[in-house]
């Protein structure tokens, strides 16, 4: 062999490696399949885009279209691959067609559309009592099984002068930005924090998610009762152990 291998460039990137690339034109881009053009420019961008990602950065206008169509194209396949016979059988006719639409507009529509717009206000009332925002239903769906989950969110802020505040039906609108995606529970709160943390600036942070797992009832041990609860305390809540069991006492959720 002459020379170093080329790195594919679809291929996750070694640590060690040099970033050797294959460039392609723009006229060799349009020839790809949407997925593989909007894939090129993440990796060439050396970005990440787990199931939880947003990638809509990597997205131009009229592609979310396009990739509706491949996506229902390759879930056709895939009832095709499941023996239904979806010419046959109307009710799953149009199913690809559907679901892809679900996928990509809906339940993990926060991967393809950009954050939504929020205004920040200035803390010109210099607030810094402890806020409580919730609970917020939350929809999202797991990573590992495509299975539903649903929830609630309870946010705690404690802001300080410095704080920006955001209007509350906003909490909400973000939320559903981070869970409308395949996600991890754990990391699903942890996005929201970040996202929130970055935002509002204040000088703690706390959220509760209890969640309903779907791969739990549906499949599995099909244990019925049992939710998933994660928190994440930032701050103020960290160090502070009357604020945070303020916080916890405040969240009408069942204990125990
Ligand atoms: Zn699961």
């Amino acid at each position: 062999m002459v020379g170093p291998p080329l790195r594919n460039p679809l291929m996750p990137k070694k640590a060690a490696e040099a970033p050797a690339r294959i460039f392609r034109s723009e006229e060799e881009l349009a020839a790809l399949p949407v997925s593989e053009r909007i894939r090129y420019r993440i990796v060439s961008a050396d970005r990440r885009y787990h199931a939880n990602d947003n990638i809509a950065a990597f997205v131009r206008e009229g592609e979310l279209a396009e990739l509706k169509s491949e996506v229902q194209a390759k879930l056709q396949e895939v009832l095709r691959a499941l023996v239904i016979d979806t010419d046959g059988d109307h009710n799953t006719n149009e199913t690809a067609k559907r679901v892809a639409k679900m996928y990509i507009d809906e339940v993990f529509g926060g991967r393809y559309r950009p954050m939504p717009a929020v205004t920040e206000f200035p803390n010109v009332e210099r607030l810094n009592e402890l806020m409580i925002v919730g609970p917020i239903t939350v929809r999202s769906a797991c990573s590992h099984h495509m299975c539903p989950i649903f929830g609630k969110v309870w946010i705690g802020i404690l802001p300080n002068e410095h704080s920006n505040l955001i209007g509350l039906s906003k909490y909400a609108r973000i939320a559903d930005w981070i869970m409308s995606r395949p996600q991890i529970q754990e990391e699903a709160v942890t996005m929201l924090a970040n996202e929130l943390q970055d935002r509002v600036r204040p000088d703690g942070l706390a959220i509760v998610m209890e969640a309903d797992h779907f791969c739990m009832h549906w499949r599995g041990v099909k244990d019925t009762d049992s939710a998933m609860v994660n928190s994440v305390m930032r701050g103020a809540f960290l160090k502070d152990a009357n604020l945070r069991r303020e916080f916890l006492s405040l969240l009408p959720r069942k204990q125990g």
